[in-house]
């Protein structure tokens, strides 16, 4: 049986420890280029020369050289949080986060917003793990 058939809990924090890890990509799709240009209100050529750069081929988010994600900030935490990314909206419920209850169990190490708060239902776990497909892990 699925583990998370029943729903799992999740609230975020807002530790902001996701938006710091030093060897981790934000990786854009075209819609969330879209969103964020206007978000930050600037051109779209703009926001790739300021915002972002290519690894692998892919569009991702730059960071700061502590490897804290462009758009974070220590005191008011993400200053896109209304237009952030799909992979930064679809946390925990990825699908190296959900292949077992072992995985779930390691990512709630990580993050503190996993296992208590708001419930969160099967359906809804797997909308987030469909609109992950083709993301890099
Ligand atoms: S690690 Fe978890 S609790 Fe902390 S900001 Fe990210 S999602 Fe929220
Ligand atoms: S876009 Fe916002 S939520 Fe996503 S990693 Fe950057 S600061 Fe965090």
């Amino acid at each position: 049986m699925i583990f998370y058939k029943n729903g799992l809990r999740f609230s975020c924090a807002f530790c902001g420890k996701c938006c710091r890890i030093k060897d981790g990509y934000v990786w854009l799709s075209r819609g969330d280029v879209d969103a964020l240009v206007a978000g930050t209100g600037i051109s779209e050529e703009d926001f790739r020369g300021i915002y972002t750069e290519t690894v692998d081929g892919a569009v991702v988010l730059k960071d700061f050289p502590n490897g804290d994600c462009i758009f974070f900030d220590e005191s008011i935490g993400c200053k896109v949080y209304s237009a952030r990314p799909l992979q930064c909206r679809t946390f925990p419920f990825w699908p190296e986060n959900l292949r077992d209850e072992n995985s779930w169990r390691k990512a709630a190490e990580f993050c503190p917003g996993i296992g208590s708060g708001e419930k969160h239902d099967f359906e809804e776990i797997m909308r987030n793990i469909a609109s992950m497909k083709g993301m890099p892990e």
